[in-house]
């Protein structure tokens, strides 16, 4: 498992608050989340460590970072 990036991580956060203060809301539905970690199981940076699976490019774990709004892959894989 690749070391977490926490500058990256608290940047995340910062955004995700600020979206969160302003919108109420922070989930994507269901279903963009599922075409999301559909798109990072077959990604070949993700690296799987036991339940935990983690993008090797942002060092985010995909379950989390998929079901955010501001949250985007870094390679532009994702379409939602
Ligand atoms: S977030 Fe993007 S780069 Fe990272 S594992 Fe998912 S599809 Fe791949």
């Amino acid at each position: 498992m690749k070391p977490f990036d926490l500058k990256k991580a608290a940047s995340s956060a910062w955004r995700a608050l600020k979206y969160f203060v302003k919108h109420r809301s922070l989930a994507v539905s269901e279903g963009v989340k599922a075409q999301r970690l559909k798109v990072c199981d077959s990604c070949p940076y993700l690296h799987r460590w036991g339940r935990l699976h983690q993008c090797r490019v942002c060092t985010c774990l995909v379950h989390a970072k998929a079901g955010l709004i501001t949250e985007s892959c870094p390679k532009n894989l994702w379409t939602s």
